[in-house]
């Protein structure tokens, strides 16, 4: 039982990286009163940026000081059904936020959009290689929404980041010197990519010379000075290196503390409440509806925070986990196949190769942005 109830909200988000924010910005435009949620510390680009402590790799790149810190909590972790879970101890690739901003402090900041292929995946499996290609059981499935109706919501995302890239189809309309596979664009994007360093003007040539059609990626750090439409201020990238892993002390890598907290903090109908750990989202009577949620402050009270609106925004499997402690819709089962709550989520996967090139090829990898950067 909570030992303290707050006031009601119209909205409550949970968790406050990224799609906290997004939704903190939107549902505040919208005139609800909005109540953010979220587990870890406060912090921004100043004081808790600031060059040159961002830069110390010990702290940050090795000892991860920006991730969830999995000595207070984890995840667990079993290979077949069959086993027993253990918990997680130590983080690999994947490296989980914590604190306002959530991961979006501590990435990278390529910023791709889906093809219009992916969100139609099996879909544009069939069509090309036949139904039986995709082996039975096997649980790839068309997403529910399309490219055209995501594209204005691409589109606006790019403008709050400052991406810069170079777009290669306007309307259906191939551009040179982008990515002519993509799908169409209703715009230019809101920077010129960022300058080239010499491997990626080696692996242009190469690729050119294959017949491929190289392009610039497509990079949430700011190639230029810009103010987005939110009135937020970006510098220009100095290709540091400090991406992964370190928040961006240039104020270039788009992350919410640079695009949309200096002016989600400003309005009267938003309110943040960190160090705030929520435990369950609170039900009905009918278990059909969400109340609320129950969190833990940090005193260590159990409190109770009614709203009409509960949005999870902990990330996918804080998300899933929050729902399943909530007894919130049906839980996957991987024997059968039923149940949608855990179903199907997937990490990020990377290709790579790595080569040699002798002394009259300078590299310099340490002049670089979002790289993989220790
Ligand atoms: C190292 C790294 C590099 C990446 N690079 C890229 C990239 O280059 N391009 C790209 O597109 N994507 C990249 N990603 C992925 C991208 O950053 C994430 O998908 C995105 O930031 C997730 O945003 P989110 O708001 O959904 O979740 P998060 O950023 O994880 O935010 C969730 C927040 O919820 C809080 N929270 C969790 N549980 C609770 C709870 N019970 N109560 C209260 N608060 C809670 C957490 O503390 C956290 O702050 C990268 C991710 C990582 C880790
Ligand atoms: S490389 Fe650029 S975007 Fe990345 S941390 Fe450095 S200045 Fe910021």
């Amino acid at each position: 039982m909570a030992n303290i109830k707050k006031p009601g909200v119209d909205a409550v988000l949970v968790g406050f990286g990224w799609t906290g924010a997004i939704m903190g910005i939107e549902l505040t435009a919208a005139g609800l009163k909005v109540l953010a949620l979220e587990r870890g510390e406060n912090r921004d680009t100043q004081p808790d940026f600031a060059y040159p402590r961002i830069t110390d790799e010990l702290s940050y790149g090795i000892r991860g000081k920006l991730f969830q810190n999995l000595s207070r909590e984890t995840v667990t972790i079993r290979h077949t059904p069959a086993e027993i879970a253990v918990p997680y101890r130590q983080l690999a690739s994947f490296l989980p936020g914590d604190g306002v901003g959530g991961a979006g402090v501590h990435w990278n900041g390529h910023h791709w959009r889906a093809l219009p292929s992916d969100l139609r995946i099996r879909s544009s499996y069939e069509e090309r290689y036949g139904k039986k290609f995709i082996p039975e059981g096997m649980t790839i499935q068309d997403f529910g929404v399309s490219y055209e109706e995501l594209e204005p919501h691409f589109d606006q995302f790019e403008k709050i980041c400052g991406t810069s890239g170079k777009a290669g189809n306007i309307g259906g309309k191939i551009q040179p010197g982008g990515n002519p596979f993509e799908g169409a664009r209703a715009n230019e994007f809101p920077l010129p990519p960022l300058a080239s360093v010499n491997s990626a003007r080696l692996f242009e040539k190469a690729a050119r010379d294959l017949g491929y059609h190289p392009f610039p990626q497509a990079a949430a750090n700011a190639s230029r000075a810009y103010t987005n439409p939110h009135g937020a201020q970006l510098g220009p990238c100095n290709f540091c290196g400090f991406c992964e892993r370190y928040g961006c002390y240039m104020y270039s890598k788009a992350s919410p503390q640079t695009t949309l907290l200096p002016v989600l903090m400003k309005r009267p109908n938003f309110e943040l409440r960190t160090r705030s750990h929520v435990l369950r989202v609170n039900m009905s009577p009918d278990g059909k509806r969400a109340t609320g949620v129950t969190y833990i402050d940090a005193q260590g009270n159990e409190v109770e925070q009614p709203a009409d609106l509960v949005v999870l925004c902990a990330y996918q499997f804080h998300n899933v986990r929050l729902l399943l402690l909530s007894n919130i819709g049906k839980k996957y089962d991987p024997a059968t196949g039923e149940g949608v709550v855990g179903r199907n989520y997937a990490y990020q996967l990377n290709g790579g190769a790595s080569l040699f090139f002798d002394k009259d090829q300078p590299m310099n990898p340490f002049v670089a942005r979002a790289p993989a950067a220790r």
